[in-house]
């Protein structure tokens, strides 16, 4: 490449190109078109204070909101607060978010946004505050047509709410279109919350179709009961897969002949965590992934399965709930060992795609019943999944090379089309 790039220095970062510059070269793809992909178009970093509950304490945090590709229509991806939060992570997470728009063909390109904080040490007060001045900061650059937040680790539909209150107060008037993933009484969809976990369990489903697996003959082990495992894992238990596993950020649950996930249910109820729950063994989060199952979904945090562990996996198919949860080097392992893994960019599209619907419903204030969000998001995701698949067996590589060459190819082309300025 012509010129480095340190701004964006961080391991999630170095992933996210990695897997552009391998697809690029396997797609002799033009290079001019390459390195513009490379990086953000559009980086905020901004740091901001806010006030602790006691009221004298005041502590002065950074966020983040990057769009990396301008091309496509407004920009579309989720806002984080984790503690890991950096510029080079949310830049892999805005350039994942462009290819998985690209291959849902959803009419975004990719952003995301995110503070550097641990939402679990906060008051819901706090947590507030935070947004409210997090989304003052960075109001210029988001908008229905602009720029449009959703949830991601840490954050959820009450943040969601708080952002679009800010948004509306500044510009006097409600703006339900600014952010998707809201709750339902002030435009959301329905079907949204759960739509993340439905799409996993579409790919999974699809997945074991190819190799006339039956869902009834299935075990699932889900890191991360959060959104989007707890959702996939309740999900495939209606479809007759037995839950083998899950965890928390506390530790996880093994029970070969399956989870009862009513008794899950209410332990959580009562106790906020997995901890202590005695529905099967107790096994940590890394345990959890080299289990014995048929199907292995990552849900929870990046960089789970990596060289260390690649080699002591256990399943058959592995569907990546979280965003970028597995290597570079322990994604060639498990290709090597047969391992179908169902990538990042294709298994969770389905969150950004009923977000999708939201803000169409909210540009046509025309609302759809949740069996026709759920219908439409399992087509969309049936149509990916069978149009990534095909790819790969056409070019005799991996989902993952399959869906990244699928959403940049088409990237690509409309950046050809556009030429330009001036
Ligand atoms: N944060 C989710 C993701 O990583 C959803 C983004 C959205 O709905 O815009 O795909």
């Amino acid at each position: 490449m012509r010129s480095e790039q340190i701004e964006w220095e961080s391991p999630m970062y170095r992933l996210a190109v990695s897997q552009l510059d391998q697809t690029a070269v396997r797609m002799g793809l033009d290079e001019n078109i390459w390195e513009r992909l490379r990086s953000p178009q559009r980086a905020h970093v901004v740091s901001f204070p806010f006030r602790r509950d006691d009221y004298d304490t005041v502590e002065t945090v950074v966020g983040y909101r990057v769009q990396h590709l301008l091309t496509m229509g407004p920009t579309k991806g989720g806002v984080r607060y984790d503690l890991d939060v950096d510029l080079g992570q949310v830049t892999a997470l805005a350039i994942w978010m462009t290819w998985k728009c690209a291959i849902m063909g959803l009419p975004f390109g990719g952003a995301k946004g995110g503070v550097r904080i641990n939402p679990r040490e906060l008051s819901a007060t706090e947590l507030q505050r935070i947004t409210r001045r997090y989304t003052a900061e960075i109001i210029e650059v988001i908008g229905p047509d602009r720029d449009i937040p959703a949830p991601d680790l840490g954050t959820n539909e009450q943040v969601m709410s708080w952002i679009m209150d800010t948004y509306s107060q500044q510009k006097g008037f409600s703006v339900p279109g600014v952010v998707t993933g809201k709750p339902i009484e002030i435009g959301g969809s329905q079907g949204r919350r759960e739509a993340t976990g439905r799409g996993v369990i579409s790919c999974a489903i699809e997945a074991c179709r190819e190799r006339g697996i039956r869902l009834e003959d299935v075990s699932l082990a889900v890191q991360g009961y959060g959104q989007v495992g707890s959702t996939a894992a309740r999900i495939a238990s209606h479809l007759g897969t037995r839950v083998v596993a899950i965890s928390d950020v506390s530790g996880g649950v093994f029970n070969e002949k399956g989870l009862d996930l009513d008794a899950v249910d209410t332990w959580l109820g009562l106790h906020g965590s997995l901890a202590g729950f005695g529905g099967g063994d107790a096994v940590t989060n890394t345990e959890l992934l080299t289990l014995p199952c048929d199907v292995l979904v990552p849900a929870a945090i990046q960089n789970q399965i990596t060289e260390d562990n690649a080699d002591q996996l256990r399943c058959q198919i592995l569907v990546e709930g979280a965003n970028g949860p597995t290597s570079l080097e322990a994604d060639a392992i498990l290709t090597g060992r047969g391992i179908a893994v169902v990538p990042d960019i294709l298994a969770n599209a389905g969150g950004v795609t009923v977000s999708y619907f939201e803000w169409v419903q909210g540009l046509q204030k025309l609302f759809w019943t949740e069996e026709e969000v759920n219908d439409r998001l399992i087509t969309l995701m049936q149509r990916a999944y069978r149009d990534v698949s095909e790819l790969a067996r056409r070019e005799g590589v991996g989902l993952r090379t399959a869906a990244l060459m699928r959403g940049i190819g088409r990237v690509a082309e409309a950046k050809r089309r556009r030429g330009i300025f001036p």
